[in-house]
């Protein structure tokens, strides 16, 4: 961990924040109901602001210099998105998929609406304990009305099926429901026009996993601007719910590298779920 004299109690804060992050424990949040889209940075410039709990102290190994001990106070929590009050009091008691698909109608409540063909709700098991969360509908999916059913879909189906499920067993959905032109990411507005309806969904399938595909999925549910690549195979809390984060078939179709590492975050999953892997044919 990166600490000198020198440093200021935010920056040595922050360091200590990165180095948590670096040992995979996770994000510190000040206050659940103010969670926003937040840095490292920006959250250690926070918990000092707010922490009257934090005091200078000589700790040895690591690091070796003065830093900041923080005794969390009450509002600092070890988790992410765990369910506020608020939260609590958005989910609608007996919800169904079907109604969810109702409420949404022909939506027209932002400007993906203007050139989409066909809004892509979600399909598969709607008692999945299982859900896979993609960023938005591509061209194919856009055509059928259905998630994944592009190329990045023929992978994520060679995934599910690795991991000794299929996809009739799993849910799929995505961010956003209609196709952002040219495939570019969805906007903060828009995904946070339809954010509800994906809450809701997660809500009504109540799964036992939620596997995000992608940063713009695991941004969305987990309120952060931080890269995936600095959270992914990490579980975190999302309304009670298992969540982890991994890289999105499409960019495993760039990467194939990293294929790896996606495999080691869906036997995480597979743990969880007590799933074997599937056996090889040959
Ligand atoms: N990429 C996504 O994020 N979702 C889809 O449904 C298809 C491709």
């Amino acid at each position: 961990m990166d600490s000198s004299p020198t440093q200021t109690p935010s920056e040595k804060l922050e360091a200590w924040l990165r180095y948590y992050d670096d040992l995979n424990l996770g994000a510190f949040y000040t206050d659940r109901r103010t969670m926003g889209r937040r840095s490292i940075k920006s959250a250690a410039k926070n918990v000092l602001a707010s922490s009257p709990a934090i005091e200078p102290a000589i700790v040895s190994d690591p690091p070796k210099v003065a830093v900041p001990i923080i005794k969390p106070p009450v509002s600092v929590l070890h988790v992410v998105n765990a369910p506020s009050l608020f939260e609590a009091i958005d989910r609608i008691e007996g919800d169904t998929l079907e109604r969810i698909r109702e409420d949404l109608g022909e939506c027209t409540r932002c400007r993906l609406h203007e050139q989409r063909n066909k809004i892509v709700f979600g399909a598969g098991n709607p008692r999945a304990e299982l859900v896979f969360v993609g960023e938005g509908p591509g061209h194919d999916e856009d055509v059928q009305g259905l998630p994944f059913v592009g190329r990045a879909g023929k992978l994520l189906t060679q995934m599910i099926e690795a991991m000794g499920l299929t996809r009739d067993q799993v849910y799929i959905c995505n961010v956003v429901k209609c196709r952002p032109p040219e495939n570019r990411k969805p906007e903060d507005d828009e995904v946070a026009t339809c954010s509800p309806y994906l809450y809701r969904q997660l809500d009504a399938i109540a799964p036992k996993a939620i596997v995000c595909l992608g940063g713009t999925a695991a941004q969305a549910l987990l309120k952060t601007k931080d890269s995936i690549s600095r959270f992914r195979g990490t579980w975190f809390d999302f309304r009670n719910t298992k969540l982890l984060a991994t890289y999105h078939p499409a960019y495993l179709l760039r990467n194939p590298a990293a294929k790896g590492e996606v495999w080691k975050d869906l036997q995480k999953v597979m743990a969880h779920l007590g799933l074997q892997p599937k056996k090889s044919s040959s």
